[in-house]
């Protein structure tokens, strides 16, 4: 677009070929008044807005707070705030502390009701999504995953591939109709022996989520919370620039697409998932943290899949694929990271082309899948500098 302009600009002072006396500091001039006017403006608007930005280690990943906001809302404490929301939700979904949500129903005899405490249910909500992307995405996502997931350890140091036994054995406690939700008794119930949950590829979105209202809450005019590539965003920045993203070349730790970074307008989230984020190789094989819920393996197929959810309406007709017999709903679609976050593990397990045919019903959800050949592969909104970017000339490293 501005490139366009600059070239029309350019273009009609050519045409003009008369001599005129130098404008210059009459320019000068206007431009130092409209600049005085346009501070004043805005600090009298309350505008006189300010970046802050803190990274934290949290949910075993690099989270990243930033917000714009007028100095009067001491952003350092909006930032402070959001980290604690996103400590409170690693304490209910993290199946590393003992006393979240996970843990104890995990901890549970089956068949056992887990009864929530009252400052819990923010968790239900997240059980509840992800039964959601299960049922779209037919048990490719399924927390119930977790039931042979567990057997695996993607830790380098110390690796953990279990047998075809092992893994037969577990397999049948894994299905997402085991995991049963009642939001009157505000219970979570495993309803078969051997069943565990893990909540690893929605809860980083989760705390994302909930950072985010609680910045809006407070009066945050812009923020980027990213949680390890699970990220979403609102506002601007506080010169009025749009905030700006890159995916992560799956193969190349240095390179980023693209390359001169893609705005992002408006509140949307954006969440990739990738087989490079932990990952072991074994006699020059991949195992990564992704797995297929019907064979116990890691997911083929793809490098990594990146998703976009932003702010629009949809029908329900267009996200179930069900003719609802001419009567089509229309919801409001909010920005989700937690949506963002499960669909792309979604997409991810089920492959370059279950996983586009599904993106491309669930409008307005974008998605860019890099297959394991280093194809990049679009639902039709995703910009150009992605679609047409180039992962390396012959040949991925
Ligand atoms: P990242 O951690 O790279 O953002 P994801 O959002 O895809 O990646 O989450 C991967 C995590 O999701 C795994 O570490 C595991 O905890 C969990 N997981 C793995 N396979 C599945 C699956 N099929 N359905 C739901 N969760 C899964
Ligand atoms: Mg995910």
């Amino acid at each position: 677009m501005s490139a366009v302009h600059s070239f029309r600009w350019r273009y009609s002072g050519q045409s003009d070929p008369r001599p005129r006396p130098s404008r210059r500091p009459l320019l000068f001039m206007l431009g130092l008044g409209a600049l005085y006017l346009w501070v004043t403006w805005n600090i009298k608007q309350g505008r006189d807005q300010v970046r802050v930005k803190q990274d934290f280690a949290m949910m075993g990943t690099l989270v990243e707070i930033t917000v714009v906001a007028p100095k009067a809302k001491e952003p350092q404490d909006l930032i402070e705030g959001a980290q604690k929301e996103i400590a409170r939700m690693e304490d209910l979904l993290s199946p590393y502390k003992k006393d979240s949500v996970v843990s104890r129903l995990n901890d549970l005899p089956a068949s056992t009701p887990l009864r929530l405490r009252p400052e819990e249910m923010d968790a239900l909500e997240v059980f509840e999504a992800a039964r959601t992307i299960s049922e779209w995405s037919d048990g490719a996502f399924d927390i119930t995953f977790a039931s042979v997931g567990d057997l695996w350890n993607f830790d380098p140091q110390n690796p953990r591939i279990p047998t075809q036994e092992e893994i037969a054995k577990a397999l049948p406690a894994v299905g997402y109709r085991n995991v049963v939700v009642n939001w009157n008794a505000a219970t979570i119930t495993l309803a078969k022996e051997g069943t565990r949950v893990g909540l690893g590829a929605i809860a980083k979105g989760a705390a994302v989520d909930h950072a985010v209202q609680y910045l809006k809450e407070k009066g945050a005019t812009g923020a980027m919370v990213n949680a390890g590539g699970d990220l979403r965003v609102f506002g601007k920045k506080e010169d009025g620039s749009p905030w700006t993203i890159q995916i992560q070349h799956p193969r190349d730790n240095s390179r980023r697409i693209p390359e001169s970074g893609l705005p992002l307008d408006g509140d949307i989230a954006v969440a990739t998932s990738g087989d490079y984020e932990r990952a072991v190789m074994v006699n020059g094989k991949r195992y990564h943290h992704i797995l297929n819920p019907r064979t116990g393996m890691p997911a083929e197929g793809l490098m990594s899949v990146t998703v976009w959810s932003p702010s629009a309406m949809w029908t329900d007709q267009s996200t179930t694929g069900m003719p609802t017999a001419g009567l089509i709903s229309v919801t409001e679609w909010s920005p989700s990271a937690t949506r963002a976050d499960g669909l792309a593990t979604a997409f991810f397990v089920l492959g370059p082309e279950k996983g586009l045919a599904l993106a491309e019903r669930l409008k307005p959800v974008e998605a860019a899948f890099i297959t394991e050949e280093g194809k990049i592969l679009c639902t039709p909104g995703v910009p150009d500098s992605i679609r047409n970017a180039r992962l390396s000339q012959g040949g991925l490293p």
